[in-house]
Parts: C-alpha cells; sequence; structure tokens
C-alpha cells in the first residue's frame, strides 16, 4: 500500500504545491507607514469595478478605511470623460479634497475633422471641473483601433494635440502601456506567469496581430521623448520593472517621466539589490501606488515592509498563492528622506 506522502512525492499538481517556509530570520512587524502616504493610482470607477460602479461602495466608508491603512490622499484613474465623469464626480463628492481624480479622452475620435476642438473642450471642461491629470489604459496599443483597422499605437501623431494640450493646460498624464513582458511570451512551461495565464487567458498578448512588448516599448519612449513639456507618469514600474536598467536610463534621459510602483511589488522586491539602487538613484522621480480599489481589500501592508525594512523572504500579496509568480520578496530598507519622497513628496511637488 502507498502513502498519501509516497504518492505526492512522485507527482504533485503545481496549484497544490503550497510549501510552507522553515526559514527562521529576524522580523520587523510593519502595519502601518513611517509617514503619511499619498496613494497615486486608485480606482473608484467604472475602469476595474465596471459600469454599476456607483453601487459597489459607500464613499463616506471608503475614505474611513484607507485613512485607517494609514493612506493621507489617492488618485483615482478612470477613463472618463463627459456624462460618465461627471457621474463619477458626483459619485465622489464631497471627498474631491481626498480623491483626487484623473479622466481621459475618446481616442477613437482622432480621425474626425474636429478632434483637435474636441480634445481641447474636453481637456477645459475636465479642468473646470477639477481633474489634476489624464489617464490612458492598456487599450491604447493593444485593442483600440483607428478607422482603418489598425491598432493605434502610443506614439500616434495624431493623438499629439493630447499631450500637447495637457502641458498647456496642466494636466499631468499617466499611462499604463503594455503589462507584464510574460503576458507577451508563450504561454508554456518556461512562462513565469502560466498559472495567472491559465486562469485568465484573456490577459495573454501573445498573437502575431499585436504589437510586441518591444515595440510598445519603443513607442512609450517616443511618446515621452518627443513630448518633452508633457509630463508623463508611467505606472507599474515604467511598465518594464522586470528590467530596471532600461526604466533607469529612460528616468535619466527625459526629466519629464515619473514612474508609479503600483502592482508591481513582487517585481521590485525579488531583486532587492537592483531596486534599492534604483530607489536611491531616482527618489525624486517614483510615486507610491498600489493600484487599490474601492471595496475590495487594501493590501498596503506588504508594500510599506518591502520599503522601510529589511525583512527577507516574505509575500508581495495577501493570497496564499503569490498571484503574479511563484517568489518571494525582500526589503530595501529606505533611509527616511527617500521614504518620504516616495510616500508623499513627489505626488505633491506634482500637485496630487
Ligand atoms: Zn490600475
Amino acid at each position: 500500500m502507498t502513502s498519501a506522502s509516497d504518492r505526492t512525492t512522485k507527482s504533485l499538481n503545481l496549484a497544490d504545491f503550497v510549501p510552507r517556509s522553515e526559514l527562521v530570520v529576524e522580523r520587523v512587524n510593519v502595519t502601518k507607514p513611517k509617514f503619511p502616504v499619498i496613494d497615486t493610482h486608485t480606482h473608484f470607477g467604472p475602469l476595474v469595478l465596471g459600469p454599476n460602479y456607483t453601487e459597489r461602495y459607500d464613499t463616506a466608508r471608503e475614505v474611513e478605511r484607507f485613512k485607517e491603512a494609514g493612506i493621507k490622499r489617492v488618485v483615482n484613474l478612470e477613463v472618463v470623460w463627459g456624462e460618465e465623469l461627471d457621474r463619477l464626480l458626483r459619485k465622489i463628492h464631497p471627498y474631491e479634497e481626498f480623491i483626487t481624480t484623473f479622466s481621459s479622452v475618446d481616442v477613437t475620435k482622432m480621425a474626425e475633422p474636429k478632434f483637435e476642438s474636441y480634445v481641447r473642450s474636453t481637456l477645459r471642461e475636465a479642468k473646470e471641473k477639477g481633474v489634476r491629470g489624464l489617464k490612458f489604459w492598456k487599450d491604447l496599443g493593444l485593442s483600440l483601433k483607428d478607422a482603418d483597422d489598425q491598432y493605434i499605437a502610443i506614439d500616434d501623431p495624431r493623438l499629439k494635440v493630447i499631450w500637447e494640450t495637457a502641458a498647456e493646460f496642466g494636466l499631468i498624464v499617466l499611462l499604463h502601456v503594455a503589462d507584464p513582458v510574460a503576458f507577451f511570451r508563450p504561454i508554456d512551461q518556461y512562462n513565469e506567469r502560466i498559472e495567472e495565464l491559465q486562469r485568465f487567458p484573456e490577459w495573454s498578448f501573445h498573437h502575431p496581430a499585436l504589437y510586441t512588448f518591444e515595440q510598445l516599448m519603443r513607442q512609450q519612449e517616443n511618446l515621452i521623448r518627443d513630448n518633452p513639456f508633457t509630463t508623463f507618469i508611467i505606472a507599474h514600474g515604467g511598465s518594464y520593472s522586470e528590467n530596471l536598467g532600461c526604466v533607469s536610463q529612460w528616468l535619466e534621459q527625459y526629466p519629464n517621466m515619473y514612474i508609479d510602483i503600483a502592482a508591481r511589488l513582487g517585481e521590485f522586491g525579488r531583486q532587492p539589490y537592483t531596486a534599492r539602487k534604483f530607489f536611491e538613484k531616482h527618489q525624486d522621480r517614483i510615486l507610491f501606488g498600489i493600484d487599490a480599489t474601492a471595496g475590495y481589500p487594501l493590501g498596503y501592508q506588504p508594500y510599506f515592509e518591502f520599503l522601510e525594512t529589511w525583512n527577507e523572504y516574505f509575500d508581495y500579496s495577501l493570497s496564499e498563492t503569490p498571484g503574479q509568480g511563484r517568489w518571494k520578496i525582500y526589503g530595501i530598507g529606505l533611509d527616511d528622506t527617500i521614504l518620504e519622497k516616495v510616500y508623499y513628496k513627489n505626488a505633491e511637488r506634482l500637485g496630487l
């Protein structure tokens, strides 16, 4: 007769593998941030919560929840304009001081003859309503098409009016470009995020009709370089947190570029030596964010632990199996001066 342990020794499904670490190391407990935090990457609207978002959370309760977590202000990033923007702002009222909003414009109108005046009036209205910046999502580059059925490139010259008008009106432009590199690779045994792609096959962008990751990175760089008067925040670690050397070069070359660290803790935290040097070198250009969403659990704790401590080998997310790859992370023990910049001073300097 074979025992259960014999059977698992011979064969075990990856999904069933949930090892408990036996490592015994000192661990500093962090529950609250050392300084008040501005979370520059959150969602209070339809992008993550869907069209019925207004029924999915109570705004006053959410503000309390964020405050309890040590957050002093948030930036709400939504691809909305016109009436949908009004609806979102009504939902957030009267907490506009706590929840700063970024809105957007409809880029699929770019071939229309009056696109330029449409952009100017949309941005002017948004600014008058208190909007602080513009948000563009990965659908720009990966799914939105022009009138000729071509995917719209991020650096399409027809969009230039948006970046120039944003600069003129003092609106910051935040873009979520592409996605983790592994999402552009084949879904096979070599893919470091295979479990996630098996669960959400629609997150794969490994398709011959689509721009490759490398093409999207070139478009992103063209955009930043060719619009030097526009301030860009490139979300999710500058789109390429797997390669901080590359992001570092961009930040050196383009003073109008900032990054946030939202939803990339697993990337920064698995390369603690490189990440620490990166945070030291670019301490004035990194914004704190986690991609927190109204009504959902707030996963701040591991971010605080990563930034503030030298703790070793801990989970970057709250789930039992880490959702973005099977590895653990390490703290980078930032000095207070850098910590303050990342937590809120850089955001304040940008008026967020
Ligand atoms: Zn987001």
